[in-house]
């Protein structure tokens, strides 16, 4: 968009930013000149190029999205209900692992270009502006050159990006008895940092600034002690942020214990590695966990002290029947909560509504995991773990990336506060229009840039491949058919009158 390009949206209800809260402007006007909002208030008597009437709708900041993996999720979809019961419910090593030490993973039989372009694509039109890729590793990394097609893509479609290639110490694998191991190779492990380094050297700051770097060491579990401090090292001296998986599964965390006496955030914190510029995805099982028996330590005073922040993904967990415990604990004990979708579908609206309703659960408090608390987290606190005061707010001078929700439709009904309506009543689909640095990139529910249809079918065609390659990759000797059942048998009768 030029840069004197001036655009009014007359909003219904403004999330406006008054500096310290989000406040709700009633029947007021957004103002956005070029790719920053310049006026959020009552009324406004310049002259603008062009008008977007949002005066039944919610105008609301971009959603800030700070732990995706940005592909189709083959794996995971398969996996519902089901999956290997000595994993102890998680979910990903399911399919992340190789059968046999580099064997192949459902995510070799990918076509990582249709992932991503699905996955992109259903972030932006679910409200999310700004995204967190976890490195690439799940169907995203290794067609045509490393993460290059990534950042190509993200800056065809106009979405704020913030990744680099993850790297591990340890692979994850089943040995010929179909057991879960861990292979260790600190080199390898050295090197993908190495690779990470220069990619944000190449591409941080790149397509006007909307793709930034992050370092991701892909989990806790999988990194030697000098890896996480290196890494720690080397994001100082870029001046970029560090993301990981911590504390997501119970063997991660029983191995961190056996083996040094410490729960993963314990660990981290005598390393050093904690601080502002860390976001932990997920945070689940730390001292005190019940599913963990493990009592000792306070990890969320160590959290907080250190303003680490915490990717909240309540959905991932809620299909294995797990959750936090519990978001108003973290939130009570003052660590800094974010919101991320780290599966499908990759409607960070959806994960709001799913964030309050396991919060009330697991505390057992209706009063707990309060709306205005989730809300917050997916716009101010990702803000936060990106250290990015500009975005997940509207006020003058802030990026803008907004997003309108279309509020006049039977889904919401009445109502007697718009965020509530929002969280409680809606999903992604309710996303009207959406902009980012000033460009429109979907427009009634539509993208602007690509063809939906098309890259439906491309991601289809894609994961069809992958599933029908199912004996490539899983450990057992038995046909996908069997291993997940479908929910109802295929019938070729009929029953008639
Ligand atoms: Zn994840």
């Amino acid at each position: 968009m030029p840069e004197e390009t001036v655009t009014r949206i007359r909003g219904g209800w403004i999330v406006a930013f008054d500096g310290t809260h989000h406040r709700i402007i009633r029947d007021g006007v957004v103002i956005v000149r070029g790719g920053t909002v310049t006026f959020v208030g009552k009324d406004w008597d310049g002259d603008a190029d062009q008008e977007i009437d949002a005066s039944s709708d919610l105008v609301m900041p971009g959603l800030v999205n700070v732990h995706s993996h940005v592909g189709a999720h083959a794996g995971d979809r398969m996996v519902f209900d089901g999956g290997r019961r000595d994993l102890f419910r998680s979910g990903f090593l399911n399919y992340c692992t190789g059968k046999g030490i580099n064997g192949p993973t459902i995510h070799d039989h990918e076509r990582p270009k249709a992932g991503i372009r699905f996955s992109l694509a259903s972030l932006l039109k679910c409200g999310a502006t700004t995204v967190v890729d976890m490195g690439g590793e799940l169907g995203g990394g290794s067609e045509g050159g490393g993460m290059g097609p990534m950042v190509e893509l993200a800056g065809e479609l106009g979405i704020r990006l913030y990744t680099s290639p993850g790297y591990a110490s340890a692979q994850h694998y089943f040995d010929q008895g179909g057991r879960h191991r861990m292979h260790w190779d600190e080199e390898a492990g050295l090197r993908g940092l190495e690779k990470a380094v220069s990619f944000i050297e190449n591409y941080d700051g790149a397509f006007d600034g909307r793709i930034r770097g992050i370092l991701v060491p892909l989990e806790y579990h999988t990194a030697t002690h000098d890896l996480l401090r290196r890494t720690k090292e080397a994001a100082k001296a870029l001046n970029v942020g560090i993301t990981t998986h911590c504390a997501e599964s119970v063997l991660e965390t029983h191995d961190s214990i056996r083996e040094h006496g410490l729960t993963p955030v314990s660990m981290l914190h005598e390393l050093g590695f904690l601080g502002p510029e860390v976001i932990l995805g997920h945070g689940l099982y730390n001292a005190g966990h019940s599913q963990i028996a493990f009592p000792y330590g306070d990890d969320l005073a160590r959290l907080a002290e250190t303003g680490t922040t915490i990717a909240h993904c309540p959905l991932v967990f809620a299909r294995r029947g797990l959750h936090l415990e519990s978001f108003q604990r973290y939130l009570d004990a003052g660590v800094p909560m974010a919101m991320g979708t780290d599966s499908y579908p990759q409607d960070i609206l959806g994960e709001m509504k799913f964030a309050s309703l396991m919060g009330k659960i697991a505390d057992r408090d209706h009063e707990n995991a309060r709306t205005r608390d989730v809300f917050n987290a997916a716009t101010l606190g990702g803000a936060k773990g990106l250290n990015r005061p500009d975005l997940g707010r509207l006020e003058a001078g802030s990026a803008a990336d907004i997003v309108i929700c279309d509020f006049a439709r039977m889904r919401i009904g009445p109502f007697l506060d718009p965020i509530k309506a929002l969280v409680q009543c809606c999903d992604g689909e309710v996303v009207k229009h959406v902009m980012v640095q000033g460009n429109l990139l979907v427009e009634d529910g539509r993208l602007t840039v690509w063809d939906e249809k098309e890259l439906l079918n491309d991601v289809r065609d894609s994961t069809d491949h992958a599933w029908s390659q199912f004996a490539d990759y899983w450990p057992d000797n038995v046909a996908i058919e069997e291993t997940f059942p479908a929910s109802f048998d295929i019938w070729e009768g009929h029953r008639q009158v």
